[in-house]
C-alpha cells in the first residue's frame, strides 16, 4: 500500500510523513532528498548535464533521514540553502525527473510506503491508496523552516517564495494537488493532529 503526501516546502510533509510511516509501520520515502542529491552533484560538477548526473547517481535512503550519495553520507550536506536552490533548479529538468521517478517507482514496487514529495500523487504513484496534499500559510511555512534551519525568517520566506513559484509553474510535473487528493491545511495544527487526521481519513477509505 502507498500513501502519497505532496505539498510545498514547509507544509510539514517530512515530519508528518515520517511520523505517519512510524505509526503505520510503513517505510518512509523522502523523494526531495533525491532531488537534493542531484542538486548537490550539479554544484560539484557544473559542466555535466543534470540528467546525466541523476541517471548515474547511486542514492540510498535509510528511511530515517540518513542519505548516502555514491557511498558518501550527505545527510547534512544536502540541507543547505545552496543545495535547496540547486535542487529546485535541477527538478525543472525533464531528464532529471524521469531518472528519479524511475528510481522511486522501483523502490515502492514492493512493500508499504509513505512517500513524500511534489509529484507522488500526480506522477509517481497516481494509483496510491490515499493521496494527501498538505498546505499551510506561507508565513507559517517560512517560520517552521527558519526554526528548523536556525535561519532568518524573512530570508527563508523570500527564498521559499521563489522556490514555490518555480515548483508550481514549471512545465514538467508542476506542484499541484492530484485529482482525488485530500487537501489538508496544517496551519495551526501540531504534527500529531495532522497525523490523526490522515489516519482518520485512511480508516474511512
Ligand atoms: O522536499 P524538499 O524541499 O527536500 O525538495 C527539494 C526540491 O526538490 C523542491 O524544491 C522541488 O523543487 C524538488 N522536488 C520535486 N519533486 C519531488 C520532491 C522534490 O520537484 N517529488
Amino acid at each position: 500500500m502507498l500513501i502519497a503526501i505532496d505539498g510545498p516546502a514547509g507544509a510539514g510533509k517530512s515530519t508528518v510523513s515520517r511520523a505517519l510511516a512510524h505509526r503505520l509501520g510503513f517505510t518512509y520515502l523522502d523523494s526531495g532528498a533525491m532531488y537534493r542529491c542531484v542538486g548537490l552533484l550539479s554544484l560539484e560538477r557544473p559542466g555535466e548535464p543534470p540528467a546525466t548526473l541523476a541517471a548515474g547517481a547511486r542514492i540510498e535512503l535509510d528511511g530515517n533521514g540518513r542519505v548516502r550519495l555514491d557511498g558518501e553520507d550527505v545527510s547534512e550536506a544536502i540541507r543547505t540553502p545552496e543545495v535547496s536552490e540547486a535542487a529546485s533548479r535541477v527538478a525543472a529538468d525533464q531528464g532529471v525527473r524521469e531518472a528519479l521517478v524511475a528510481k522511486q517507482r522501483e523502490l515502492i514496487a514492493a512493500g508499504d510506503w509513505v512517500a513524500e514529495g511534489r509529484d507522488i500523487g500526480t506522477v509517481v504513484a497516481p494509483d496510491a491508496a490515499l493521496k494527501v496534499f498538505l498546505t499551510a500559510d506561507p508565513r507559517e511555512r517560512a517560520r517552521r523552516r527558519a526554526v528548523e534551519l536556525g535561519a532568518n525568517e524573512a530570508t527563508v520566506l523570500a527564498e521559499q517564495t521563489i522556490r514555490d513559484e518555480r515548483d508550481s509553474t514549471r512545465a514538467h510535473s508542476p506542484l499541484q494537488a492530484a485529482p482525488g487528493a485530500v487537501v489538508l491545511d496544517t496551519t495551526g495544527l501540531t504534527v500529531e493532529q495532522v497525523v490523526e487526521r490522515i489516519v482518520g481519513i485512511l480508516d474511512r477509505c
